[in-house]
């Protein structure tokens, strides 16, 4: 066995390939942190020390290794000019499109996230907790949503779609996936800039459960390449997020060299640890819904123990939720979540 590491060290070296102690564990945890307010949404996704404070008060309670800090998947959308709703019991969502059309495409401008409320909330919560934890855990300051999925808030995942199919509007397309590649590299490199060892994008749209592989090569594969190449480097990691049934692509999702790739628990274990062994670290995939919010401890130890068998031999693997949890998990479960990385998950 080696020598126990701090968190920031474990994480460090599982994402590059080096011996380290055991498995760590991150959780996707933004809406569960916020469970003690009562504030209404607008206010609490809004504000970054609200937010920051709580993620310091999740991990006081948890010690999980990995802190992924975020406010939901609108806010770059909110900061490109997308109209963003607040419901009840929900993280913030994107209302609507911006484009009438494709060929509006050209009239876009570049953010400013610092002036954007749920961006800036993401930034200073961020830089909260760095503040705090940064030389003991690894903060992920996360600037989803990635190219495809901001293309489709920006001009509707609908519209997107059947141009995609009709393959008549390539040029708009291209022209909106370089906008939102640019928008995306130019939010992330503030958490970059702000000393975090790492980011996201998220893709679930580019997930085989909504376009095809082909679409996704086509489509996805090439900006998030250029994403990686821009923003990744020795010392920040991009984690490329894509939920659903990822089996068809992960050697795609391998393709564009994230450091990190987050997958959950429909995609095929085993082909997802051939596809990226040596290559990269795989992030999940425990089911946030039905095994961490409404499985048994029971489950819960199930489901890691079969994730960590097949996943941690070699290393570069990161053990959490797939994708985010639901407000009301039980801190049980979590807890067993934390303890199977620590028994089970040793080197
Ligand atoms: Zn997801």
């Amino acid at each position: 066995m080696y020598e126990e590491m701090t968190s920031l060290e474990r994480c460090i070296a599982t994402i590059r390939l080096q011996p380290h102690d055991r498995v760590p564990v991150d959780l996707h945890n933004f809406m569960m942190t916020l469970i003690g307010s009562n504030l209404p949404p607008m206010k609490l996704y809004t504000d970054g020390q609200l937010l920051g404070e709580a993620q310091v008060a999740a991990w006081k309670r948890f010690g999980h290794d990995m802190l992924v800090v975020e406010n939901g998947t609108g806010a770059l959308a909110e900061a490109c000019g997308c109209k963003v709703s607040y419901l009840p019991g929900s993280a913030p969502v994107i209302e609507g499109h911006l484009l009438g059309d494709l060929a509006e495409v050209s009239k876009l401008k570049m953010p400013d996230p610092w002036k954007s409320p749920l961006c800036r909330a993401a930034l200073e919560a961020t830089r909260l907790v760095l503040d705090q934890l940064g030389d003991q855990v690894f903060v992920m300051g996360r600037a989803d949503q990635g190219p495809f999925s901001l293309a489709c808030m920006i001009a509707g995942p609908e519209t997107l779609m059947i141009e995609m199919a009709a393959g008549e509007e390539d040029t708009h397309i291209f022209e909106l996936l370089e906008y939102t590649s640019d928008a995306y590299i130019l939010y992330a490199r503030l958490f970059k800039e702000m000393g975090c060892p790492g980011t996201s994008a998220g893709e679930a749209q580019g997930s085989p459960d909504v376009i095809s592989p082909a679409m996704y090569e086509k489509y996805c594969l090439p900006f998030a390449k250029k994403i990686v190449r821009a923003l990744q480097s020795d010392d920040f990691s991009l984690a490329y997020h894509i939920c659903g049934n990822t089996t068809r692509i992960i050697d795609r999702m391998t393709q564009t060299g994230a450091s990190i790739l987050e997958f959950d628990y429909k995609c095929d274990k085993a082909k997802a640890k051939k596809a990226t062994a040596g290559k990269t670290t795989l992030l999940g995939p425990i089911d946030p819904s039905g095994v961490l919010h409404e499985g048994s401890i029971q489950d819960v130890e199930r489901a890691c123990r079969e994730a960590l068998e097949v996943l941690a031999p070699g290393g570069g693997f990161i053990l959490g939720p797939g994708c985010a949890l639901p407000r009301t998990t039980p801190p049980e479960n979590i807890d067993k979540l934390i303890e199977c990385a620590r028994v089970y998950g040793q080197y």
